[in-house]
């Protein structure tokens, strides 16, 4: 075996975790070709070298392909089938995924229906956990009532802020966010992807969510790092995606490192994989190869995907000595 054979296998090998997948972007290639036959070649995106002008240029592509394909809750799971057989295959043994209230308000479906179709679709060896994408301005009067009874939806773990970061913060989002936790939802909202540290201190303080999507730009401020690990609170870091769309970084200057070495606990994953074109396993080998992770700083970052895991003690246990017993071979 090569070495580069051998280090793929450790990666293939590693129990991993995915915390942070748009679950529209997620949508399979295949299935987007079939109501967009142009795509018989993948989106630009997918190129290596490929950088987004802007926010508005990623959501832009990203909406056009998400609305040809998720317009019913059956094409949801059929979806969801495809996306989590795709994480068993790389090894991936827990799963988030937030799907987008955005697809409710303009795309007419029905939410709950949506989290059933999806929930069918988790195959037994998976464990995933569903979450509600929110963007700052979600809240208008239609969605409201919308808002206010997904709180009551058993099925969903859990809430997210998302899309563009530098639309405002409304009034109605702390509210809604303190609410979520007393109906015992799990809060989460993207931060310090385009907005800098002042604006996840922001959020850390407004929100108060458990979990920050992304925050790279967190480590711009070494009081924000510190107030991060004081909280206990993990960072889902996309490092392909912040590579490809986030202005001034690539994989060679990626934030990871430094909030990794501070000791921060960040977890990788794909984003959305339909503008990037990534797998978990991509992210790993593209940190190895980019960034200089070691084996040992990888089996690590598995670790982090299944400390912030909403997993009883005993099942991250288990993954968590599989990790370690791979790790010291
Ligand atoms: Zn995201």
């Amino acid at each position: 075996m090569t070495a580069a054979t051998a280090f793929r296998s450790f990666i293939q090998a590693l129990p991993k975790t995915e915390t942070h997948l748009h679950f529209e972007g997620a949508l399979p290639l295949e299935l987007l070709r079939r109501v967009r036959p142009e795509f018989a070649r993948p989106p630009a995106s997918w190129a290596w070298d490929f950088k987004f002008r802007d926010f508005a240029h990623f959501e832009d592509e990203l909406i056009d392909m998400v609305f040809a394909w998720f317009t019913t809750p059956e094409r949801y799971h059929e979806a969801a089938r495809m996306i989590f057989a795709r994480h068993l295959a790389q090894n991936v043994k827990y799963v988030e995924t937030s799907f987008a209230s955005g697809c409710i308000e303009f795309g007419g479906v029905n939410g709950r229906e949506v989290l059933a179709a999806i929930r069918a679709a988790v195959p037994p060896e998976l464990e995933v956990r569903i979450f509600l994408g929110i963007h700052h301005n979600g809240a208008g009067p239609g969605m409201r009532p919308v808002l206010e009874d997904a709180l009551g939806w058993k099925d969903l773990a859990g809430i997210d802020l998302h899309g563009g970061e530098d639309r405002p913060l409304e009034p109605w989002t702390a509210d809604y966010w303190a609410a979520a936790r007393r109906a015992g939802k799990y809060t989460k909202a993207h931060a310090g992807e385009f907005m800098g540290a002042d604006f996840v201190r922001r959020v850390l303080d407004e929100l108060q969510p458990q979990r920050i999507e992304h925050g790279a730009r967190a480590v711009e401020d070494p009081s924000v790092v510190a107030e991060i690990k004081r909280r206990g609170v993990g960072l889902d870091v996309c490092p392909i995606s912040n590579h490809k769309l986030m202005p001034g970084v690539t994989l060679a200057n990626h934030p990871i490192r430094g909030l990794f070495d501070a000791g921060v606990t960040v977890t990788v994953s794909s984003d959305d994989p339909i503008s990037f074109g990534n797998t978990v396993t991509d992210e790993y080998l593209a940190l190895a190869a980019h960034r200089g992770f070691t084996r040992a700083e990888l089996a690590r970052l598995a670790r982090h995907g299944f400390e912030v895991a909403l997993l009883p003690p005993e099942a991250k246990r288990k993954w968590l000595a599989e990790i370690d017993r791979l790790a010291s071979l």
